[in-house]
């Protein structure tokens, strides 16, 4: 007499290799992901400095001033004069208003992520920056 055994399903050992595997690829994974978007966040940032930058140089060749970025306002201004389509909003984890600044000797700056070349005036930094450091 033949027994014929139905198999239902899968069976305890089976899951639990499955479940360690997916659980070792998570792992493997999500860090990757994170720092992902952190560096797309930064290059956004310095996307936006060398916009800032532009209007800037062709605000104060246009007024003759020398203006600078020091706050919120300033960015307005140039949004308001047409040298910016919009004011850009820094992205990361520390999306703050008054994150661009500028000075006199043509270096713009995110307080979070610094500058592009790392470079504010003679004052060097690399430029490594992640959400909570
Ligand atoms: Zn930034």
């Amino acid at each position: 007499m033949k027994i014929l055994r139905k198999r239902r399903g899968f069976t305890l050992i089976e899951l639990m290799i499955v479940i360690s595997i997916i659980g070792v690829l998570a792992a493997i994974a999500i860090p990757n992901f994170r720092q992902a978007r952190e560096k797309s966040n930064m290059r956004a940032c310095y996307a936006n400095q060398k916009t800032i930058l532009g209007a800037l140089e062709m605000y104060n060749l246009d007024t003759g001033e020398q203006k600078t970025i020091q706050n919120q306002g300033d960015l307005d201004t140039l949004a308001k004069a047409k040298y910016l389509q919009s004011v850009p909003k820094d992205p990361g984890c520390i999306s703050g208003k008054d994150n661009y600044k500028s000075n006199k000797e043509g270096d713009v700056w995110c307080e979070f992520h610094g500058a592009i070349d790392g470079c504010v005036g003679s004052d060097c930094k690399p430029d490594v920056y992640t959400c909570g450091s």
